[in-house]
């Protein structure tokens, strides 16, 4: 083999790895994809789940205790959300509690027009 050849085979042999390295790269691209096609699927399969459970729909007990759980979430979730309102409007001071729909004593939520909290019985001052 002459020096052209050898220099034409490592030319090729050279061509072989990129070659090689750019179809790895793209497998990587490809399996990274229907991963995150996957993860959404099961997502999928949570949400259909999670709206049998709320439908009241009979569910493996395993999965059941997953809905409880974020039912349990959702609920401590809107908590915080009504405790955030709640302290945004005491912090700027121009909103009245009561006519923002919670007790001043307490912070409970209060029915419209209530005239006594349900929580601390207080009465309510419009
Ligand atoms: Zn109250």
């Amino acid at each position: 083999m002459d020096f052209m050849d050898k220099m034409s085979e490592w030319a090729q042999k050279i061509s072989d790895k990129t070659n090689e390295v750019v179809e790895i790269g793209k497998l990587h691209a490809s399996n990274f994809s229907k991963n995150e096609k996957a993860n959404e699927l099961k997502k999928q399969i949570g949400e259909i789940c999670f709206s049998k459970y709320r439908a009241g729909d009979e569910l493996d007990p395993e999965i059941e205790n997953l809905c409880a759980e974020i039912k349990k979430l959702k609920g401590q979730i809107a908590e915080n959300e009504r405790t955030i309102r709640r302290m945004k409007e005491t912090a700027n001071g121009t909103v009245d509690m009561a006519a923002a729909g919670f007790c001043p004593y307490c912070g409970a939520d209060l029915a419209k027009d209530a005239r006594f909290c349900a929580r601390c019985g207080k009465e309510i001052v419009r």
